[in-house]
């Protein structure tokens, strides 16, 4: 509660000074969501990665009165000429959930707002969810967090963070064995990944697809090989399947280092996107900023949403309060 309110005090100041006029000029606003659920399903979900209808709206209202909505291409040619005239803004969506499709693309459609989609291709082939859903699904349920919300998701980012990939699939399993398998007839299905058919379907109506790896792996550290396969890989397999070039990228988890980077630019993508404010000098358009945001990102202290908070989030100016942990050796700090 201190932290919303110092939250809501220092944001409030800022918007009084007009931040958006002086802070970033030029740089453009990229929004980044995981899922759009009815507002009703909002309880139970992982809190932090997902948004309701109508608080997607008023973000994008917001926004919408601000700066102007591109593509991912238009905001690739924007950036190569330098800055524009009027702020512009992307919406961005990573993982590739179906409640994207059924929730977030017919309301940015009827507003003629461009998204892009960032999919995992191993979860688009196989239609099995991502491991981090699984897990957080398997953890709320068992007995030791007796569905809290906020412990699943501690003890899903610790688990992810600190188990060894072949590990972290093994425990998710075992978990999956006591308290039953993520299936279709799931009530929460909007979980589920969207497959290459429906895929193919949103960018034939105009929907950027971009690539977010082949398996969700955190990429810092890995081996030379596991780049070239998540990185070219996921790029080639969208290609394949989508019969268009694929030009853009989001990093898992927003891990990337100067090394993940290079390995980025050599997989031949145009933009690489971030989940928050650094940026390796050496690749500026591999490392463009955005703004993630989900359903009680942007409130204030009363929990009512508030165009200075966004404001603040948009523009990077709350470091201060919501420090970045990631990993980034190598690449410029922001
Ligand atoms: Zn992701
Ligand atoms: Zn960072």
């Amino acid at each position: 509660m201190i932290r919303e309110l110092a939250k809501t005090t220092v944001c409030a100041a800022l918007a009084r000074v007009r931040l958006e006029r002086w802070i970033e000029r030029g740089q453009p606003v990229v929004l980044g969501y995981h899922r759009v659920v009815d507002d009703a399903a909002l309880g139970g979900l992982m809190p932090g990665l997902a948004v309701g209808v109508r608080m997607l709206e008023q973000h994008l209202e917001w926004i919408g009165r601000r700066c102007r909505f591109v593509t991912l291409d238009e905001l690739d040619a924007a950036l190569a000429h330098g800055a524009c005239d009027r702020p512009l803004a992307a919406v961005t969506f990573d993982d590739g959930y179906r409640d994207v499709a059924v929730h977030a693309w017919p309301l940015l459609r009827r507003k003629g707002i461009p998204a892009a989609l960032f999919v995992v291709t191993q979860a688009a082939a196989t239609g099995v969810p991502l491991a981090h859903d699984r897990l957080y699904r398997a953890l709320m349920r068992s007995a030791a967090l007796d569905g809290d919300p906020t412990r699943a998701r501690l003890a899903t980012r610790v688990l992810l963070h600190a188990a060894p990939p072949a590990s972290l699939f093994e425990l998710v399993e075992e978990l999956e064995a006591e308290d039953g398998v993520l299936d279709a007839d799931d009530r929460d299905d909007g979980a589920f990944p969207l497959d290459y058919a429906a895929l193919a379907r949103l960018h034939e109506q105009g929907m950027t697809i971009g690539s977010h790896t082949r398996t969700h792996a955190l990429l810092v550290g890995r081996d030379d090989a596991t780049l070239r396969d998540e990185l070219e890989g996921a790029r080639r397999d969208l290609e394949a399947r989508l019969g268009a070039p694929v030009r853009h990228f989001a990093y898992p988890d927003g891990q990337f280092d100067a090394r993940v980077v290079q390995a980025v630019a050599g997989a031949g993508y145009a933009l690489g996107f971030t989940t928050c404010h650094h940026r390796d000098a050496a690749h500026p358009l591999l490392t463009v900023p955005r703004t993630m945001l989900w359903q009680r990102s942007s409130l204030d202290a009363l929990g009512h949403f508030s165009g200075a908070v966004l404001s603040c989030q948009a523009h990077g100016a709350l470091p201060f309060l919501d420090p970045c942990h990631r990993q980034h050796e190598g690449a410029c700090a922001a």
